[in-house]
């Protein structure tokens, strides 16, 4: 059933319905003079009937931007067409403040079709202008989000945002590389579990408040691909904290390398000469007073510290030739036997008798002979040094490769600084060295040469003793 409306409601004058219409209402006749204004009009203007009808024009509400338009585009549009729709213009109200409004003018013309009068209606447009307004706004900041996003793409430092439940918010590219994770897999799951060495970070690194300067430190982090060295700020951001993120990794490895050739330098050259100049000095003030004999062990001391500087400079020579990839590997069927025997050949008489060869016959490997006998006499240098007894040297066949093993009965390496040993300058502390030299080149020079030749090197330690091994391709018999 319909709902009975009551009948006065239903009486209204048309008078009321334009009085106080939701639209204004304004006619004026030809010289643009106000003739009519409803209430609205004068609801929203703040102007008294008085002061419009018959005083003032249409135009004299306009500000006077808009007295132009008006006068050079609405005018003409409304003679030529005898109505003009939709003009978005401002109405000054009787306080100066400005209304914006929708307005539509028609021509009225009288019977013999002489234009007489222009009714113009006009709608409060304020709500759409700001929705305009705020719709621009809106636009400007999504567009200053997108540039502030991409910039944070491409910036060169790691940038990650953490909540206050240490769970990621934001990384960008740089940080993904950094921490090799993607943002996908990443963000949204606690920072420590997502991201290698984060703790340490978390840790290490003090969050700057508003006002106070950022602090970078440089922060070790442990990570699959090796130890890295993280440059690292950290500034609250609201409920967040956001990371700034430097890998320094390359800077701090070249500090690291320059301290450790300075220490190579003062010390494994430094012993030798030592040693070599004192016996020459010797030889040089008391030749005729010494005996033979040690005339000829003073010769030999000159002789063997000579031969051991000789050693730590070919092998900074031959690190730095390696770092530059400025030598080259001929690759050739190589016996391994005889690479072996050469390098038992070249081992001192006093410490040979030690050496124990145990390979089958007949295996050849693609090689560089030369290079391949400096691998297995890197090898056991380190096996004689570092141990008293034994030391056995095998070759031995693994399906397509051959295997070349160098065991001693050594103190071992412990788990930990298995592939650490591999790296340049890298040394167990002396007291598991037990205060034997060395420059931590070898094994270094080893494995780069091992690689060179497609094979591969590494070792096994047990409770006593180590065994290092290379793996190289098998090759034919070399034709004779
Ligand atoms: P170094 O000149 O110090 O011998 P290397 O690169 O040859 O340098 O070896 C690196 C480190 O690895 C050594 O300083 C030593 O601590 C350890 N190491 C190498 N070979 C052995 C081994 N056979 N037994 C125990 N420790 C070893």
């Amino acid at each position: 059933m319909r709902d009975v409306v009551p009948e006065e409601l239903l009486r209204d004058s048309a008078e009321d319905l334009y009085e106080n219409a939701p639209v204004a209402y304004l006619t004026s006749v030809l010289d643009g003079t106000l003739v009519r204004v409803n209430q609205t009009l004068l609801r929203w203007t703040g102007y008294e009937r008085e002061e419009l009808v018959g005083r003032k024009r249409l135009l004299d509400l306009l500000p006077p931007g808009a007295r132009i338009y008006y006068e050079t585009h609405y005018a003409p549009l409304l003679q030529m067409q005898g109505e003009v729709r939709e003009i978005a213009l401002e109405l000054v109200r009787a306080d100066g403040t400005r209304l914006p409004v929708l307005m539509n003018s028609t021509l009225v013309a009288d019977e013999a079709g002489k234009p007489r009068a222009v009714r113009t209606t006009a709608f409060d447009a304020s709500e759409r202008r700001r929705y305009e307004r705020e719709l621009l706004a809106a636009r400007a900041d999504a567009e200053s989000r997108a540039r502030a996003a991409h910039a944070l793409e491409h910036i060169a430092e790691g940038v990650v945002l953490i909540g206050d439940e240490g769970e990621i918010q934001l990384m960008n590219h740089a940080a993904e590389t950094i921490f090799d994770v993607s943002a996908a897999a990443a963000v949204s799951r606690q920072a420590t579990e997502a991201l290698d060495g984060w703790e340490g970070i978390a840790t290490r690194v003090a969050i700057a408040g508003d006002d106070e300067a950022q602090v970078a430190h440089v922060v070790p982090v442990r990570r699959d691909r090796g130890e890295a060295w993280l440059s690292v700020t950290a500034a609250q951001a609201g409920a967040a904290v956001v990371y700034t993120i430097r890998d320094v990794t390359g800077e701090h490895r070249l500090d690291q390398v320059r301290s450790d050739l300075v220490a190579i330098v003062s010390h494994e050259l430094r012993t030798p000469l030592t040693g070599a100049l004192g016996a020459a000095q010797t030889l040089q003030g008391r030749y005729d007073d010494l005996p033979e004999p040690q005339r000829l062990a003073l010769v030999s001391m000159i002789v063997e510290q000579s031969q051991r500087l000789e050693k730590v400079l070919d092998q900074i020579l031959l690190a730095s030739q390696i770092d530059e990839n400025v030598f080259d590997t001929q690759l050739q069927s190589v016996d391994c036997t005889e690479v072996l025997d050469a390098v038992v050949r070249g081992v001192g008489p006093d410490v040979r008798t030690r050496i124990v060869v145990e390979t089958e016959t007949g295996l050849v490997v693609r090689a560089d002979l030369d290079r391949l006998r400096q691998v297995v006499a890197n090898l056991v240098d380190n096996a004689l040094k570092y141990s008293l007894g034994q030391v056995r040297l095998a070759a031995t066949l693994r399906e397509v490769r051959v295997r070349i093993t160098v065991s001693d009965d050594g103190p071992g390496i412990p788990e930990g600084d298995r592939d650490r040993v591999f790296e340049k300058f890298f040394r167990l502390d002396p007291a598991q060295r037990s205060g034997v030299g060395g420059t931590g080149l070898g094994l270094y020079i080893a494995r780069e040469l091992t690689e060179r030749m497609d094979g591969r090197i590494g070792l096994l330690s047990r409770e006593r003793g180590t065994t290092f091994f290379v793996d190289l391709p098998r090759a034919e018999a070399p034709s004779t």
